[in-house]
């Protein structure tokens, strides 16, 4: 059995486990993770359907059908569907030949014209998030899966450090993430997103970046991350272009000293949300609760966010060679932002960064 053929058998071991009768996966990160072969998702129903026993089964349109032949899980069994006639006469055969009834799992980023066509072909069955199932399967890493995230990381990390020379006052947000982008492709590949905010644009966490010029004493926050052979990387640096107020240099500690308190409370078994408590009580203790505005992470692998989320409420424990952010930030709108992220993994021992040390103290280059 090759990987791909072996996830699919763990899939539908964890399917029989739960008592699910099939899953279905639109073409999203999951049919990648199955299959090694996915299409960009589009209105025309591209599915895998993977019954609890017995052989897995593509129904895509006929643009696909070829590429999808080629599919490096084996899978020989691909039916193409006709623009002229739809998809659901091929599903509703599909459904009657595996006997699939009782409760499916469908894939959380299916299109819902394309679950409501499924529910009218089949509304008997009961019809469940394939979600938990998949993060079961998903966020526990191997060995290559954590070696290839380390290279994604230390690709971004190469960019970050050749990036931070090109900050000239003046410069707009626009032209340092164009200098990102460059830094990225002489190594490959491409930036998967590059968020730079200057002075009280980074205040805001999910800013659009734009043409704000770099002014003495701005905080500066870059977020930047790329793909390498399938998995991703993504870090937080924040830091200040000459000298900036003397609240941002004590945020920064703040914010250091948060990440360093999840850091230290990652172990085996350890829950999800005892991380996110862990930065949260230095940030709360500081004064500054209101202002750390999201959880403290989110995971990383073939999804650039995923299963498991750190964050109050998630009592999942975690497990050796689970992957994930871990990003404290306080924000002051108006003024600036500061938010330090890194990805960890678990070992026996507790986090291992896959990026390089963030900063202790606030950088201040210029
Ligand atoms: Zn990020
Ligand atoms: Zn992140």
């Amino acid at each position: 059995m090759n990987l791909y053929q072996q996830r699919i058998a763990r899939l539908q071991q964890a399917m029989r486990e739960v008592g699910l009768s099939a899953a279905v996966f639109a073409p999203t990160d999951n049919m990648r993770y199955l299959t090694g072969w996915a299409e960009p998702g589009h209105e025309r129903l591209i599915a895998l359907f993977v019954p609890a026993q017995g052989d897995p089964a593509f129904v895509l349109t006929s643009l696909n059908v070829e590429q999808a032949r080629h599919n490096p899980a084996g899978i020989a069994d691909v039916r193409a569907w006709y623009d002229a006639t739809g998809w659901q006469e091929t599903v509703r055969q599909l459904l009657a030949e595996r006997g699939i009834e009782g409760v499916i799992a469908v894939d959380d980023e299916m299109q819902s014209v394309h679950l409501l066509g499924l529910q009218q072909i089949s509304p008997q069955a009961r019809y469940t998030a394939a979600g938990d199932l998949m993060a079961s399967l998903r966020q526990v890493k191997t060995e290559e899966e954590l070696d290839t995230l380390a290279r994604s990381a230390a690709v971004t990390d190469a960019v970050y450090a050749e990036c931070l020379p090109l900050l000239r006052e003046g410069m707009t947000e626009r032209e340092l993430q164009e200098g990102v982008a460059l830094a990225y492709k002489k190594r490959g590949t491409a930036p998967a997103f590059a968020i730079v905010c200057f002075g009280p644009n980074s205040a805001l966490p999910h800013h659009h970046t734009g043409d704000a010029r770099l002014k003495r004493g701005d905080i500066v926050i870059l977020d930047i991350g790329c793909v390498v052979d399938g998995y991703y990387s993504d870090i937080t640096r924040t830091l200040a272009f000459g000298e900036p107020e003397a609240e941002a240099t004590r945020v920064y500690e703040i914010v250091y000293q948060a990440h360093r308190a999840a850091f230290d409370a990652v172990r085996p078994g350890q829950t999800c949300e005892a991380v996110d408590r862990a930065a949260r009580a230095v940030i709360e203790a500081a004064g500054y609760g209101p202002q750390f505005i999201h959880r403290t992470g989110h995971g990383i692998g073939l999804s650039g966010h995923e299963p498991p989320s750190i964050v109050e409420g998630n009592a999942t424990p975690l497990q050796k060679t689970m992957c994930f952010s871990v990003e404290p930030g306080i924000y002051l709108p108006g003024r600036f932002g500061i938010r330090i992220e890194n990805i960890v993994t678990v070992t026996e021992a507790g986090a291992r960064y896959l990026n390089a040390d963030p900063p202790a103290t606030l950088p201040v280059v210029g």
